[in-house]
C-alpha cells in the first residue's frame, strides 16, 4: 500500500512535474536502514551485489552495474560500446542525445547521429540504415543504435526490438536501450523485462523514476561489457562505497513497486478523461498526460497558485499521487479550459 508521502500539517502540494519527485516511504527507509553494507568499489557490498544480480536476472542478461543516475548509466554504456571517433544513432528527442549535456561527445569523443522519432517512439530502420556511414576514413564509425522505452511515455512492444536486433546484426551495430521507464512498458503491455533484454546488447533501467527509489540506475549487459562499464563508472566518479543503503531501496522498489505502476497508469487515465470532460484536449501515454494547445507559462502559474506543480504540457503521475489528488487537479484545471 502507498504510504502517506507528506508529514501531517504540511501543505498538500500535488507535484506532477516528474515521477522523480517521489519520496521513500517508511518501509523503503526501513529496508535502507537494515541494509548490510561493504565497500562496493572493492566489490564487497552484499546489497549492491544482490541488486545487480537481481536486475541482471530480471532482464535476462549476464551481468549488471549499479550507478548513481540514469545519465551516468547511459554515458558509461556509450563509453563501453564506442571509442573516440565512433558514432551512435539516437532519437532527436532521446535522453541520450538531448538531455545529457552532450556527455558522450564531451567525455568520449563519440559523435551522435540524431534522427526523428516516429509517432510511436521508434526509429525508422530505413532512416537508420541511410544514416550508417560507409567504411571510409572521411566518416565517423557508426557503432551503436540507442533506443528508448517508454519514449515520451509511449510503450514500445518487444516485436520492434526483435526487428532491431536482426537489423543491427546485419549492419554490425550494437543496441543500447535507455529503459529509464522500461517497467512502465512491461506493466502496460503485460510482458516481461526479459522480452526486451533478449534483443539488446545493453539496457539501463532507472530505480528513481516510477519505482520510487531515492537514487540509482542499473546498467545490464554481457559480463565483458559490464566490466568495461564498471571501469568507466570509476573514471566518471560514480564508484560509491557503502552504497548498499541505496541498493536496498532499489531492491525494495523492484519487489514492491513494479506491479503498482498499473495504479499510476489507471490514475493517468482518470486524469486524461477528466481533462477531456472539461474541454481540455489531452493525451495519455502510460503515466504521462500531455495537455494540448494551452499557454505553458499561464498553465504553470495557474496550477501553482492552487498548489499543483507542473513543468509544462507533460503532467506525470507517480506513487505519491492519490485519487483525491487527481480529482483536485481536474477541478482546478477547469479554469484553463
Ligand atoms: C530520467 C531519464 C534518464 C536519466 O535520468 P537521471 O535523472 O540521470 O537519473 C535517462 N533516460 C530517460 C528517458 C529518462 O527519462
Amino acid at each position: 500500500m502507498t504510504e502517506p508521502a507528506r508529514s501531517p500539517g504540511e501543505t498538500r502540494i500535488v507535484d506532477l512535474r516528474s515521477d522523480t519527485v517521489t519520496r521513500p516511504g517508511r518501509a523503503m527507509r526501513a529496508a535502507m536502514a537494515a541494509a548490510e553494507v561493504g565497500d562496493d568499489v572493492y566489490g564487497e557490498d552484499p546489497t549492491v551485489n544482490r541488486l545487480e544480480h537481481e536486475c541482471a536476472s530480471l532482464l535476462g542478461m549476464e551481468a549488471a552495474l549499479f550507478v548513481p543516475s540514469g545519465t551516468q548509466s547511459n554515458l558509461a554504456a556509450l563509453l563501453a560500446h564506442c571509442d573516440r571517433g565512433d558514432e551512435y544513432v539516437a532519437g532527436q528527442d532521446a535522453h541520450t542525445y538531448r538531455f545529457e549535456g552532450g556527455g558522450a561527445a564531451a567525455f568520449g569523443g563519440i559523435q551522435p547521429q540524431p534522427l526523428p522519432f516516429q509517432d510511436d517512439g521508434t526509429l525508422d530502420l530505413d532512416e537508420v540504415a541511410a544514416a550508417i556511414k560507409p567504411d571510409d576514413y572521411h566518416f565517423a564509425k557508426t557503432k551503436l543504435v540507442c533506443l528508448e522505452n517508454t519514449q515520451g511515455g509511449k510503450p514500445i512492444g518487444p516485436a520492434y526490438f526483435a526487428t532491431v536486433q536482426t537489423f543491427a546484426h546485419e549492419h554490425g551495430l550494437r543496441v543500447h536501450l535507455d529503459g529509464a521507464r522500461l517497467f512502465n512498458a512491461v506493466v502496460a503491455l503485460g510482458c516481461s523485462a526479459r522480452d526486451f533484454g533478449q534483443y539488446c546488447d545493453s539496457v539501463s533501467v532507472c530505480l528513481s523514476k516510477g519505482l520510487g527509489a531515492p537514487a540509482g540506475s542499473v546498467l545490464c549487459g554481457r559480463s565483458g561489457f559490464v566490466d568495461a562499464a564498471r571501469r568507466w563508472r570509476k573514471v566518471l566518479g560514480g564508484g560509491m562505497r557503502q552504497a548498499g543503503v541505496l541498493a536496498a531501496a532499489g531492491l525494495y522498489a523492484l519487489t514492491h513497486n513494479i506491479e503498482r505502476l498499473a495504479e499510476d497508469h489507471r490514475r493517468a487515465n482518470i486524469l486524461v478523461e477528466g481533462l477531456r470532460g472539461i474541454g481540455l484536449p489531452a493525451e495519455q501515454h502510460t503515466n504521462m498526460v500531455f495537455v494540448r494547445g494551452r499557454d505553458k507559462d499561464a498553465m504553470i502559474a495557474h496550477m501553482k497558485s492552487r498548489n499543483v506543480r507542473v513543468s509544462g504540457s507533460r503532467w506525470v503521475v507517480h506513487m505519491d499521487v492519490t485519487d483525491d489528488d487527481i480529482r483536485h487537479v481536474i477541478d482546478i484545471a477547469r479554469a484553463l479550459s
